[in-house]
């Protein structure tokens, strides 16, 4: 069935501008590094795709090595593409990175010009793109001059393979650094990607004033901690979460029973604000000027829903930031 998107998509979603730029990001973003892989089921990831863009969602955050197996999230996002969203190139923020290891041997991985090139040119070859909007260089590399990956950057912009570029997981002063050669260079970082919500607050710490100060924007991943603020641990693991189904995964180190607890605490705080925990972990994240946008991961379109819903939650009292500056202190 051809896709023909909800005519109203553009009349709740909130847009913010990014830093000091032109371009505007959806207040959520969906990001495609779970879920959206070889194994996953594929009509289930086109289900979260049109929804997602009925719903205002413009911007798709995607990297080189999202899967599993590498490759395969940006793979299938070319074939969301074909099925559905191409004619709607132009309403699409579609970022890409490289910075993690990708391929085997010393080009594959970190920050050299080699890497970073070869990288997005195999990204486009899969999604079917002839640019991203966005490129990032995933984290930094200590290995690699900063000048070398900022000139790759810059590169990839005058050659037309990304319209913009962003740094992800640089600490403050690697963040100034790099902005410093980027703006020499004439290719301005647009936006940083780091890590943000109830529980890992390190950007709290230096990284939104660099981001203020540069004038740079910051779109903040795992907001929901992959699932943690969310309903979904509050009475143990279910088999289909992410915990459940990813032994060993990323999050299986991250769940303790102090955090359950947290979570639960919290979840009262949002029942008392009249939403799901999720969706005013989502608030929480956004109610900072200097955070342009969350983005998040979903198993199912009600995850989506109720992210963007999230867009219309009450303004924090400062009785209930207190209670939950109080809930994270304990
Ligand atoms: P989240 O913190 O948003 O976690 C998403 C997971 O939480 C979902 O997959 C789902 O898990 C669960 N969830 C979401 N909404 C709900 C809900 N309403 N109710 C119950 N459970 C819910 O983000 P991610 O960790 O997935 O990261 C988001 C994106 O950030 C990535 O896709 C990627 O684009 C980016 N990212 C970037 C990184 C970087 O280094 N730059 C690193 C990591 C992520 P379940 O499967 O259990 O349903």
């Amino acid at each position: 069935m051809d896709y023909c998107p909800a005519e109203h998509r553009y009349d709740t979603m909130k847009y913010n501008r990014t830093g000091r730029s032109g371009l505007k990001l959806p207040a959520i973003s969906l990001g495609l590094w779970q879920n959206f892989g070889g194994k996953d089921v594929f009509e289930n990831d086109r289900l979260m795709a049109r929804r997602a863009f009925d719903l205002g969602i413009t911007h798709f955050d995607l990297a080189n090595n999202y899967g599993p197996p590498y490759g395969s999230a940006e793979e299938t996002f070319g074939r969301l593409l074909t099925k559905d969203l191409r004619p709607f190139r132009d309403e699409l923020v579609i970022s890409s990175k490289a910075g993690y290891d990708m391929w085997p041997g010393p080009y594959g991985d970190r920050g050299s010009r080699k890497y970073l090139v070869a990288s997005l040119d195999q990204s486009l070859k899969r999604m079917g793109l002839d640019y991203v909007d966005i490129f990032y260089h995933h984290r930094p590399d200590p290995e690699t001059p900063l000048e070398e990956t900022m000139g790759a950057l810059d590169f990839i912009v005058r050659s037309g393979r990304a319209l913009y570029v962003g740094l992800s997981n640089y600490k403050p002063e690697e963040t100034r650094k790099a902005a410093a050669i980027l703006r020499s260079l004439g290719t301005p970082c647009l936006i940083h990607q780091p890590s943000y919500s109830l529980f890992n607050r390190w950007i709290e710490d230096g990284l939104l004033d660099t981001l203020d100060a540069e004038g740079i924007g910051c779109i903040v991943f795992s907001p929901l901690f992959q699932g943690l603020l969310t309903d979904r641990y509050l009475d143990g693991i279910p088999e289909n979460s992410r915990a459940g189904r990813n032994h060993g995964g990323t999050l299986t180190g991250k769940i303790s029973d102090d955090k359950i607890e947290r979570a639960r605490r919290l979840n009262l705080v949002a029942q008392e604000r009249g939403q799901k925990l999720s969706q005013m972990a989502l608030a929480w994240v956004l109610r900072r000027a200097t955070v342009t946008s969350a983005v998040i991961g979903a198993s199912r379109v009600s995850q989506i829903e109720d992210a963007v819903g999230a867009l219309d939650s009450p303004a924090f009292t400062p009785e209930q930031l207190a209670a939950i500056e109080a809930i994270l202190a304990s």
